[in-house]
């Protein structure tokens, strides 16, 4: 089959990986930058160009697409998706999990664990606003922070308050959630490739770090997932319309708590935790499901 990654870094780990393990299958793998795709999309026969020239019918893409691109890179899925290739995850979902809010909301009508999330941009009464979630501690994530930054535990009502009134002076929007205590600063990484979890580790925060990002000096280790995690991380992906994701978990006394699905998760630290071809897996996925047009809305909202 001939698969194209899009992906901005051909030196990063995960997109190697994935090269290097569809041409131990056989296959042939281009990497294509997404930013220097350009389109022409009012032609009845849509196409992709590339340096100057068409690019070939691909059986499959693996998009591979930052949170700084996704408008971008979207958009250059869709075009891949109009043209009848395969998209391992599609346009539509990668977009609808860049966005936080939208994914709470989903995951929280289908009845996925949460912890407890109150979204505001303008909150009239924020005493308020840090009650409802059952009161300090607290996390106050801004919206469009990643690996960690961004992210604030607040002791005190009166720190949240603060913390609150200064996110709020930058214009920013900000999620105010329940600080899951009982996770001890970790947190569990389920790897999902069609429908399955093929692979999870526990991150472990930094002494004294209650965030377990590897970014920020957390450790990882293998981990036993209990079923209702693994069902917890399936349905997850599913409710996101994910082929290939990154399910975040938090252990709590409730069960386990979905916080983040990633649709470009990295491979790096899981295969190095788990010792598995997790690259190897999305090629097989691949194989089994890249038929042309066969790229699909799926999941809702
Ligand atoms: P990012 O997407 O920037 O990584 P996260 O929402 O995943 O931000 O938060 C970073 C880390 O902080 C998580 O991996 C987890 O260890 C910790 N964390 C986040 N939210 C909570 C929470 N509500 N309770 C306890 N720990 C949390």
């Amino acid at each position: 089959m001939k698969i194209a990654i899009l992906s901005r870094n051909a030196n990063l780990y995960s997109t190697r990986r994935l090269k290097e393990a569809g041409e131990a299958m056989g296959h042939e793998v281009d990497i294509i930058d997404t930013l220097h795709c350009y389109m022409d999309i009012t032609s009845s026969r849509p196409t992709v160009r590339y340096h100057g020239k068409e690019l070939p019918m691909y059986d499959a893409i693996i998009p591979r697409i930052g949170a700084s691109v996704t408008f971008y890179g979207t958009a250059v899925a869709r075009q891949f998706e109009m043209m009848g290739t395969f998209n391992v995850n599609e346009s539509v979902a990668i977009s609808r999990s860049r966005d936080k809010l939208r994914s709470l909301q989903l995951l929280s009508r289908r009845g996925i664990g949460l912890p407890r999330t109150g979204f505001a941009s303008k909150p009239d009464n924020i005493k308020d606003l840090i009650k409802n979630v059952g009161g300090a501690p607290v996390v106050i994530k801004l919206l469009e922070g990643t690996q960690g930054i961004g992210v604030v535990l607040a002791d005190t009502a009166k720190a949240a308050e603060a913390i609150i009134e200064a996110f709020m002076g930058l214009k920013a929007n900000i999620l105010v959630q329940e600080f899951i205590k009982e996770a001890g600063g970790a947190d569990i990484r389920c790897l999902v490739v069609g429908g399955k979890v093929v692979a999870a580790m526990k991150r472990q925060g930094a002494e004294g770090e209650f965030r377990s990002n590897l970014h920020r000096g957390g450790s990882a280790e293998v981990i036993k997932l209990t079923k209702q995690e693994r069902e917890t991380a399936v349905n997850a992906a599913k409710i996101m319309g994910l082929n290939v994701c990154g399910v975040d978990l938090l252990r709590s006394q409730n069960g386990p708590m979905v916080m983040e699905v990633n649709s470009s998760p990295g491979l790096e630290g899981i295969e190095n935790a788990t010792g598995k071809d997790v690259a190897g897996m999305v090629i097989e996925f691949i194989e089994k499901n890249a038929k042309l047009h066969a790229t699909k809305t799926r999941g809702k909202g």
